[in-house]
């Protein structure tokens, strides 16, 4: 028994109050929170040897009880576009994917949450896989950490940061793995980590209803709600999880959430566009009046097929007569680009894990400008 392993404390995965709480739990002093939260999040340092401000007792004690592992790189696919796609290795061996979309003076992370997701929503990609596990904090935090690093500047540098923006809009439902999803959030809002403003986070949910309810009394990070149809016998089809929870229980719930903030924010509704589906003139109607009983923003995003969905993309002729309509009505409606779809990371073709890794990792070969970090890493 004596000679089993110590589990190493994650210290990637912590917030400052609870890494300030590890740090009194081994009879050290609160504030080497701060310096440890800086070195990890800010300068990208992951090893404790090289955390200079640290005595050296202290960096070897680290060293015995503690480590800082993020989940692992596995491959990397630049798109002409300037998107940029990882995928990367969490415990028990799945993968999860983790996109950067640069746009002017941003730099727009989308992290997923979860590998698979269990609210089969009938155009995901992520859905038609089903549920695999919830990521960690660590794992969570750990894409961003990633991300940042991959573009070579310090993590934080409020000049020339590359992450500017994090959405909740990868693989999952981040409600469904609710205590990580907001930890890992606090670190992006946290000062002496990514210090990202809570404009610039955005949490994107099907609707999972007492959830909302709970992040309204820990958080005001921005709202997405994937809404995808004007009335609930459509809705149920397209996303289950209403059947549970309809829109008028949904909206309520939204507007609470809007209540608590201490500014005007708007909800920002997230509507896939499918031809011959929810694209008509007149559900377009029916989502202008049903827009108006709320503050929101609506976003239209041009459906990403994937092998096997029975689903089309509308015509962009569709998406703009469409958002003409909304438009009509006063709402505010942004059309969503597509973007790195040569590299299977445009909105819901992140598919991961999926059962046959053998022509996965084929599909990735012909990613182009291609890093095969595991391959550099063994150079
Ligand atoms: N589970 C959360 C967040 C992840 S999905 C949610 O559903 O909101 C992020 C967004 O991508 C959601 O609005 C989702 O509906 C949308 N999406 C999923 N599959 C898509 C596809 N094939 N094409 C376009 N958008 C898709
Ligand atoms: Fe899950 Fe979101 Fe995909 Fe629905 S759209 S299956 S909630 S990841």
């Amino acid at each position: 028994m004596s000679d089993a392993p110590i589990e190493k404390v994650n210290l990637l995965g912590l917030t400052l109050p609870q890494l300030e709480a590890f740090f009194e739990s081994i009879g050290e002093k609160k504030f080497r929170a701060a310096q440890v939260i800086k070195w990890i999040h800010q300068q990208g340092v992951l090893e404790f040897e090289q955390m200079s401000n640290l005595a050296k007792p202290l960096r070897e004690k680290l060293a015995t009880i503690a480590e800082v592992r993020p989940p692992k790189i596995r491959f990397q696919g630049d798109s002409a576009d300037g998107t940029r796609k990882w995928l990367m290795e969490v415990d028990g061996g799945s993968k999860i994917e983790t996109v950067y979309i640069p746009e002017g003076d941003r730099g727009t992370l989308c992290v997923s949450s979860q590998v698979g997701c269990s609210l089969d929503c009938s155009f995901c990609a992520t859905g038609k896989q089903g549920f695999n596990k919830n990521l960690t904090t660590a794992e969570i935090i750990g894409q961003v950490l990633l991300a940042a690093q991959s573009f070579g500047l310090p993590v934080k540098d409020s000049q020339k940061r590359a992450v500017t923006n994090v959405v909740m809009m990868g693989m999952g439902e981040p409600l469904l793995n609710f205590d990580p999803v907001v930890d890992a959030m606090q670190l992006m809002m946290e000062d002496q980590a990514y210090g990202l403003s809570k404009r610039r986070v955005t949490l994107s949910t099907s609707g999972v209803v007492p959830a909302l309810d709970r992040l309204g009394e820990v958080t005001d990070v921005a709202l997405a709600v994937s809404l995808h149809a004007p009335n609930d016998a459509l809705r149920n089809t397209l996303v289950p999880i209403n059947k549970k929870y309809p829109i008028d229980v949904l909206f309520q719930s939204i507007r609470r959430y809007l209540d608590r903030l201490s500014d005007h924010r708007a909800v920002t509704f997230e509507y896939t566009m499918l031809q011959g589906i929810n694209d008509s003139d007149q559900l377009a109607n029916e989502l202008a009046e049903l827009a108006k009983t709320i503050r929101c923003k609506i976003n239209l995003i041009p459906f990403n097929p994937f092998p096997g969905t029975e689903y089309t993309v509308s015509s962009r002729n569709r998406i703009f007569a469409f958002q003409r309509i909304l438009q009509e009505h006063g709402i505010v409606v942004t059309v969503r680009k597509t973007r790195g779809d040569d590299i299977d990371a445009a909105c819901g073709q992140l598919a991961g894990d999926v059962d046959d890794r053998t022509k996965r990792s084929a599909r990735y070969i012909q990613i182009r400008d291609l890093t095969d970090v595991d391959a550099q890493v063994a150079r």
